[in-house]
């Protein structure tokens, strides 16, 4: 299985429009950062987490051509403005399978209206397949296991998912005993890391070493990264071992 991050920063991204600040100047292609979402795939299945406004550059520098499934996280429109750009896919394989929180999928239909109308529908409008996930209920992609993670975004609800010994959790500022027990000692954990500064509904560097100790995976990438973090060279130096900050186009195997 791969997984291949399409984009690690956070809702701005990287840099931020008309900043001056170091990070944003900075010529490392490492400190580039479109909005988070990952491609997870391997030959039997693709699918994509969240469908944030870069979802069209994420496909063409990802090579990505084929999506079985996209599931999203919550309804923040970082992780759901690219949705109209799913028509290539939809004209080449059909209606695209999503998958939601039944409050995701209701924020959807009002975003993207259009999308969702059963009516008088405009002709090559996006089209998509309704599955809504719920928390304690794995659910399958083809014959793919996918177990929803239920955490908090502030008091927003965000699922996040686990598939087989990878872990991905975005958007968290906690989350619950009984679902951390079900993604400890994992392979590989991605979790959201904005910055040194705490922030009121995301980790911040403190909060996310201290939830990395307690799930004690063999791996860790940090992702939903802020300018205000700081350069990618220098934040990974000050991380402990087996903790990485993610970077756009990463690509790694489990
Ligand atoms: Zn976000």
């Amino acid at each position: 299985m791969k997984i291949y991050f399409l984009g690690t920063g956070t809702s701005q991204g990287i840099p931020v429009i008309g900043s001056n600040h170091s990070v944003c100047l900075s010529s490392n292609p490492k400190d580039k950062r479109l909005r988070v979402s990952v491609w997870v795939h391997s030959e039997d299945f693709s699918l994509v987490i969240d469908c944030g406004p870069d979802f069209r550059q994420q496909m063409l520098t990802s090579g990505c051509t084929a999506i079985d499934a996209i599931l999203f996280t919550h309804e923040h429109a970082d992780h759901t403005a690219g949705m109209d750009d799913i028509r290539p896919f939809n004209f080449k394989l059909g209606p695209m399978p999503i998958y939601a929180h039944q409050r995701v999928l209701e924020n959807l239909t009002k975003r993207f209206d259009y999308i969702f109308a059963t009516e008088n529908r405009y002709p090559g409008a996006p089209s998509v397949v309704i599955n809504e996930v719920k928390n304690n209920e794995d659910f399958y992609i083809k014959n793919q296991k996918i177990t929803p993670i239920n955490v908090f975004h502030g008091d927003l609800q965000v699922f996040g998912y686990k598939i087989n010994d990878f872990v991905y959790l975005t958007d968290v500022k906690t989350i619950a005993s009984e679902e951390l027990e079900k993604i400890k000692k994992c392979k590989v954990l991605v979790i959201n890391c904005l910055r040194e500064e705490p922030h009121q509904t995301h980790f911040n560097l403190e909060e996310a070493l201290a939830f990395i100790k307690q799930v004690q995976p063999e791996k860790t990438y940090l992702t939903h990264i802020s300018h205000l973090f700081g350069f990618h060279d220098e934040i990974q130096q000050k991380l402990p071992e087996n903790v990485y900050i993610a970077y756009d186009n990463l690509e790694i195997t489990i």
